[in-house]
């Protein structure tokens, strides 16, 4: 008997949902940062055995703001959960869970079979940790609680043996030899994004925005050429993103260009413009340049 499904891992921003989903799948598919928010578009992760498939729909974290990318974000998360037969929800295991988390919680319980995973189980104190499994505890309809580490790979073995439990009959939806859906193109613009946010750190939380606009191998087939647009809110961030003689710039796509490089198999040559867009996050028309359009969510 095939099993196959879908699984949507939700919870809040940086409680680990992406280095779960990469350690489960054991490839890099979606981006890590310790930035929370950073994963903007829903990204799979697959994970193949011989009798399953279980598809993992990252989210970019459940949380309530009035901007137009927030709502995408929420939308995605909402998608996430009509896709997902089953939903993981992770938690930061070093922080004592709060009362709205319940609330989230409690509500999927009631239309979702739900796997609660405290992660973190390696950095967390051990009375934190006591206390918030004792509060999920309480909780009933819970299929599984269990302590993960993602990053240490610590309990994903017990976490996929429950998912598959509960996974349904049925048709593999991928090719095996598939990890994620995620275009090149999108993986490269999420790629230029993670090393900009990890370079500069605090310097320029959650502005910037990447347009891929050429991504071409070239007709001699030996070489990819791309071309990128980093836009942010103020003119003073241009100037942090490119820094002293281009040396920021440089130094993010130096690295973007080693990891595009190992995904596409190939040499790139990368170009980049930093553009000042204020409110990109509030434009329409910009976000859905960049891909983040209702559209692109299934
Ligand atoms: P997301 O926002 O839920 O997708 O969270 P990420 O996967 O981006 O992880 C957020 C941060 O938590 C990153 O710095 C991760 O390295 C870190 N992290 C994730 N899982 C673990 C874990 O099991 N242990 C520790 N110590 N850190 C973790
Ligand atoms: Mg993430």
């Amino acid at each position: 008997m095939f099993k196959a499904g879908y699984v949507a891992v939700l919870g809040k921003p940086n409680s680990g949902k992406s280095t779960l989903i990469n350690s489960m799948v054991g490839e890099k598919v979606s981006i890590v940062s310790w930035k929370p928010q950073t994963t903007r578009n829903a990204i799979l992760g697959i994970v193949n055995g011989d009798d399953y498939q279980i598809v993992l729909i990252d989210t970019p974290g459940i949380h309530h703001s009035t901007k137009a990318l927030s709502k995408f974000m929420m939308k995605s998360v909402e998608q996430a959960e009509q896709d997902g037969d089953i939903v993981i929800y992770l938690i930061n295991g070093t922080k004592h869970l709060n009362s709205e988390e319940i609330k989230i919680i409690t509500k999927l319980l009631s239309k979702h079979k739900v796997i609660v995973a405290v992660n973190k189980l390696d950095e967390a104190s051990p009375e934190i940790f006591a206390e918030n499994f004792a509060e999920l505890a309480k909780l009933e309809g819970i299929v599984s609680l269990i302590p993960v580490s993602a990053l240490k790979g610590t309990n994903l073995d017990v976490l996929t043996k429950e998912v598959l439990d509960l996974l349904p009959e049925g048709e593999r939806f991928f090719d095996e030899d598939l990890y994620t859906n995620a275009s090149m193109r999108f993986m490269a613009a999420e790629v230029i994004r993670e090393k900009a946010l990890r370079n500069l750190d605090k310097e320029i939380p959650y502005g910037i925005g990447v347009n891929i606009l050429k991504f071409k191998l070239r007709d001699s087939g030996d070489m990819y050429d791309i071309e990128v647009e980093i836009y942010c809110e103020k003119k003073a961030h241009k100037g942090i993103i490119i820094g002293k003689g281009g040396e920021m710039l440089k130094k993010i796509l130096s690295q973007s260009r080693c990891d595009i490089e190992k995904m596409t198999d190939c040499p790139v040559y990368m170009n980049a413009w930093v553009k000042v867009k204020p409110d990109w996050r509030e434009n329409p028309l910009v976000l859905n340049e960049l891909g983040y359009n209702d559209k692109n969510l299934k």
